[in-house]
């Protein structure tokens, strides 16, 4: 690390649990999430740039399409925050190295955005404890304070209150990617149409699941998987519930829809069993690409 660069490497995640509450007036759902870091990570770098220069990005590595490199992109906007906080001109170029799917549920924009928080507070010496670096991260989005820890956590009401989810043993995942995303707002929206009908209760976290997680027990993990987003991410776009039949078909633990979709998750009992149902997957010619995975991994760190 020089004094004019600092790389921060940042995980995907995966949620074990999304539950949904109602729509508030405010157009917010209130949320129940159990997260867990997994091994596919994005590479940050930000680097110091000549005075008047601004921010500027750059994207590269596996998954680029649809990144903006402009000020949308939320790593800016995590760069500008910083600025704006403590009051300075922010010049720093941000070189993102993508493996993260993007648009697939798997938080990529948040990851890219703790990942700055991170890098800027090192390259800029500002002493961020925690719970400021968090607080930072929830104005970017709900994810990113989780995407600063990592492990696994619970995650409630907007984002803004986060707690570590005792949890034993380690988890092996199987990816099954679109090349095509899904937009976030449009799977909420189509949550909201699907449910309009029926009374949502106030969102609550697993018993069983934390009960599961304590106890290493991964087929009770599979078995207690739930995302209230699935049903919509499967009405927008229908493959994918193929997609889960397949992969429950070949001996998966349990499959979920991640987050807003469309990556499918599979849990499996071990890396062999990972092997032999990414290979099934390819082979049915449903699945567009596939990757493997484990977790809990660490939270954004500088490398
Ligand atoms: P989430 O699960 O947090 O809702 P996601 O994983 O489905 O999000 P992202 O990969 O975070 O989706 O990307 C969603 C959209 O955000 C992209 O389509 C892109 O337009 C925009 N975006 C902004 N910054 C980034 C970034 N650094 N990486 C990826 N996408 C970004």
């Amino acid at each position: 690390m020089g004094n004019n660069s600092v790389t921060v490497r940042v995980p995907a995640k995966v949620n074990l649990q999304l539950s949904v509450g109602p729509r508030e007036s405010d157009g917010f759902h209130n949320l129940v999430s159990v997260f867990q870091a997994i091994s596919i990570f994005d590479d940050v770098t930000v680097s110091k740039s000549h005075a008047g220069s601004g921010v500027t990005i750059s994207v590269t590595g596996e998954h680029t399409h649809g990144v903006p490199e402009d000020h949308s992109n939320l790593a800016v906007k995590a760069a500008l925050l910083v600025g704006s906080k403590f009051d300075f001109a922010v010049d720093v170029h941000i070189e993102v190295k993508k493996s993260i799917p993007v648009a697939g549920g798997m938080a990529g924009g948040s990851a890219d955005a703790a990942a700055t928080l991170i890098a800027m507070d090192a390259l800029f010496q500002l002493d961020m404890s925690r719970e400021e670096l968090h607080a930072l991260g929830c104005e970017l989005g709900s994810d990113v304070p989780f995407m600063i820890s990592g492990g696994t956590a619970i995650g409630q009401g907007r984002g803004d209150q986060l707690t570590a989810a005792l949890s034993r043993g380690t988890y092996q995942w199987v990816l099954a990617l679109s090349s095509v995303g899904l937009s976030t707002p449009a799977v909420y929206t189509e949550c909201d149409r699907m449910r309009s009908e029926l009374d949502i209760a106030a969102p609550q976290v697993s018993d069983v699941l934390m009960q599961c997680l304590l106890a290493a027990d991964a087929i009770g993990v599979g078995n207690a998987l739930t995302n209230d987003l699935q049903n919509a991410a499967c009405s927008l776009r229908p493959a994918l519930s193929l997609v889960l039949e397949v992969g429950r078909d070949y001996g998966a633990l349990g499959a979920i829809v991640s987050g807003s979709g469309p990556t499918v998750a599979f849990l499996v009992a071990d890396e062999d069993a990972g092997l032999d149902l990414a290979v099934a997957l390819t082979a049915s010619g449903v699945v567009g690409s596939v990757t493997r995975a484990h977790g809990p991994v660490h939270g954004a760190k500088i490398i």
